[in-house]
């Protein structure tokens, strides 16, 4: 067949869309060549169900090698003493995590959605609402804080066998050691999901779940800047005795009950060519440039906070210890979903997202959510933060002028003119 031309049209409008434009969206990042070239390579050619030395499939053996670098590199980046790195996203470690530890109809407690928790902590839409029951905990209207009093208290009254830990939309460090004390209390388990802050985390610039959690998922494409994916780590809780028995009576260790979870239990084959992307990605975790970069996608998370607490918006909690932050637009007389399309308008990309206590729907939602680790892979400091906190206030002040959004948009693209991807 000739060249898909109307595909690679399309990528290259892509290419120009990101290009130009001020990506806000803090669950996306910007990879670096080596790991686009690796997921684009002849590894997606090859089928290997099962793991390092222990395939279904001939012809393993380079894939062996490559998975292998993977995995030692996630555990030395990480400190974790057991990783899986097959799982396809993060929505399928999670998915896998449950059906390698609890049973459908057990008792799940995780954030609220509305809260800044993820669909796979037990929305009703999402398998893990629909196969097991899910109980939630949420964030103090007071100070935007998680309500560790409620969570604990959930917990005793209901006896969940296990409690998720972790968010998407929610910007402070978390109390890993006091929610596993309140899992050991019922003997539930503990599962830290740290997919959004997970870069931050790898580079001991926020709390360590791993010490403290029996499992750690993650995904690979956010703060970490891998290729999209997922992935499953172990701490000090490896090769427990946790779970199952087998027919013959033996034990299986949580490890190898996750393993058989991933596969067979919710994929096939792994994809050989992320995975080869993800060892490259963890292998420039490992760097102390990405430690630079890691500390700079804080920097510029607190000044984009600083610029909008000084200009009256409501962030829940009051600022950021990580990567991004909600804002609460019910005192700017715009919705999240109108503010996401006039700044998408601009130039500039964000997502609108529930609030907590919010009393319009997820299609409208009072808030939106804004990340700064795609856009500090560009290369932008606090003082282009700054500006760019005043275009987006600029937008949202302006939202019916077209002619005033054009012209934001033209600063945008002049902004990111100076700041080159894929160079
Ligand atoms: N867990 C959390 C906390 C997330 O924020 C996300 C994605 O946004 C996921 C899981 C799901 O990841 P994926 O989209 O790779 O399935």
């Amino acid at each position: 067949m000739e060249r898909d031309q109307a595909i690679f049209n399309l990528i290259a409008d892509e290419l120009k869309r990101q290009e130009e434009g001020i990506e806000l969206i803090a669950s996306e990042n910007f990879v670096s060549k080596q790991v686009m070239e690796a997921a684009g390579s002849v590894l997606t050619n090859k089928y290997a169900e099962g793991l390092p030395g222990k395939r279904y499939y001939g012809g393993c053996e380079v894939v062996d090698e490559i998975e292998t670098i993977a995995i030692d590199r996630a555990k030395q980046l990480f400190g974790a003493e057991w990783v899986n790195v097959q799982p396809h996203s993060g929505a399928q470690a999670n998915a896998a995590v449950f059906l390698a530890t609890i049973k459908p109809g057990d008792k799940i407690l995780g954030l609220d959605l509305s809260h800044g928790g993820h669909l796979t902590h037990g929305s009703p839409a999402n398998l893990s609402g629909k196969i097991y029951q899910p109980l939630f905990y949420g964030v103090k209207e007071e100070t935007g804080l998680i309500d560790y009093e409620s969570l604990e208290e959930t917990a005793l009254r209901e006896k969940p066998k296990m409690i998720i830990c972790g968010a998407s939309a929610y910007s402070r460090d978390w109390d890993y050691a006091r929610i596993r004390k309140v899992a050991d209390e019922i003997g539930a388990l503990l599962l830290a999901d740290i997919s959004h802050p997970a870069g931050l985390i790898a580079k001991g610039l926020l709390a360590d779940p791993l010490p403290h959690c029996h499992i750690v998922t993650t995904t690979t494409h956010k703060t970490l800047r891998g290729p999209r994916g997922g992935m499953i780590m172990v701490g000090k809780d490896f090769e427990n005795t946790w779970g199952a028995k087998t027919p013959k009576g033996e034990t299986r260790t949580i490890t190898q009950l996750l393993d058989l979870a991933v596969f067979p239990g919710t994929q096939g084959g792994p994809l050989e060519h992320t995975i080869a992307a993800k060892a490259i990605a963890y292998g420039e975790a490992l760097t102390d440039d990405y430690l630079v970069y890691a500390k700079q996608v804080q920097a510029n998370a607190q000044a984009l906070a600083k610029y909008f607490v000084d200009r009256d918006y409501k962030i829940i909690s009051g600022g950021t210890d990580n990567h991004l932050m909600l804002v609460d637009l019910r005192n700017k007389d715009i919705s999240g979903k109108e503010a996401e399309a006039v700044l998408g308008l601009a130039g500039i990309t964000t997502n609108k997202n529930m609030v907590p206590f919010d009393t319009r729907s997820p299609f409208v939602t009072s808030g939106v959510r804004f990340g700064t680790a795609a856009i500090t892979t560009r290369g932008v400091k606090e003082a282009e933060m700054s500006q760019i906190g005043e275009l987006i206030d600029e937008a949202i002040r302006f939202k019916g002028d077209e002619a005033k959004l054009a012209s934001i948009h033209s600063k945008v693209k002049e902004m990111m003119a100076k700041f080159p991807l894929y160079k």
